[in-house]
């Protein structure tokens, strides 16, 4: 959609602004960290109290290089990648809720929080190509996002089944693809939250957000050449439906139609 190439673009925008700027003040602290670092070598007599001043800069530096890596990480424009192997995407639903279940089943919801997870074809899906740990890493992340809109319990379903991509031009239309919804019945997005949830840092859970999320999620599905949607309604939830292209490889294995667990402790 038009909507997300603009977002896109501007992330990508964002991402070379971060990177020219983590650039020279790398530039700017690493002699910085040198001096520092040949001070504490040569300078065998000096005071314990300035030693430990000089250590204490010195982390300091160091922890500055370690954040302006992570941010360029972030943004880096990673080739597409080649090395990928076939994904059952229900396989990973199924994992993914084992390695949340310790977060949701803690959260003192009310009325706790029902997993659902629904796929279309009681046969299987069809197996799409990718890397499963960034795929797991976003499915993580949806599952976060869903758990703190339900501050008072609710029902996260997430559901698979097939998609038509190719709607866009140059593309035929009618290939198969896969899609994956997280559907979560929390406290949906204002107009604003809708509208710059995909910027690096925008957050509405203050202290405990980092904005990140959402922007890693849009990385990982540009790498996948896969696309992101969210639909929104305040007071109802949140729709994050993610589309890939199915590879030719036949249907996956059987998976059971319903998973239902529940975080609620009677
Ligand atoms: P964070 O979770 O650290 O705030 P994200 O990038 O994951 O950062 O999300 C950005 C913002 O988008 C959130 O702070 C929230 O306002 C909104 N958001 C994301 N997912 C949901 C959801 N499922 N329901 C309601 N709001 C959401
Ligand atoms: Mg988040």
């Amino acid at each position: 959609t038009r909507q997300t190439v603009m977002q896109q673009e501007r992330l990508r925008a964002f991402g070379q602004m971060a990177s020219g700027i983590a650039h020279d003040i790398n530039n700017t602290i690493s002699p910085a960290a040198l001096y520092t670092e040949s001070l504490l070598e040569t300078e065998t007599g000096m005071s314990r109290q300035a030693r430990r001043t000089l250590q204490t800069i010195q982390r300091a530096l160091n922890d500055v290089s370690n954040t302006l890596t992570r941010l360029t990480d972030l943004y880096r424009q990673r080739e597409p990648q080649v090395v990928s192997a076939p994904i059952d995407l229900n396989q990973l639903v199924r994992q993914t809720i084992e390695l949340t279940n310790a977060r949701w089943s803690a959260m003192p919801q009310q009325n706790g929080i029902v997993i659902r997870m629904v796929t279309e074809l009681a046969h299987g899906i069809p197996s799409i190509r990718g890397l499963e740990n960034e795929l797991r890493e976003v499915l993580v992340n949806l599952i976060f996002n869903a758990v703190d809109a339900m501050p008072s319990g609710g029902t996260l379903t997430l559901r698979t089944g097939i998609a038509k991509t190719g709607s866009g031009e140059g593309e035929p239309a009618g290939i198969r693809g896969v899609y994956l919804e997280v559907v979560d019945t929390g406290v949906g997005m204002d107009e604003e939250a809708r509208r710059r949830c995909m910027e690096p840092f925008f957050t509405t859970k203050g202290d405990r957000g980092t904005g990140l999320g959402l922007v890693m999620v849009q990385g990982v599905m540009e790498r996948h050449s896969g696309e992101l949607e969210i639909d929104s309604a305040v007071g109802k939830g949140t729709t994050v439906r993610l589309t890939f292209t199915a590879t030719e490889a036949a249907v996956s294995r059987p998976a059971p139609t319903a998973y239902a667990g529940t975080a609620s402790k009677p």
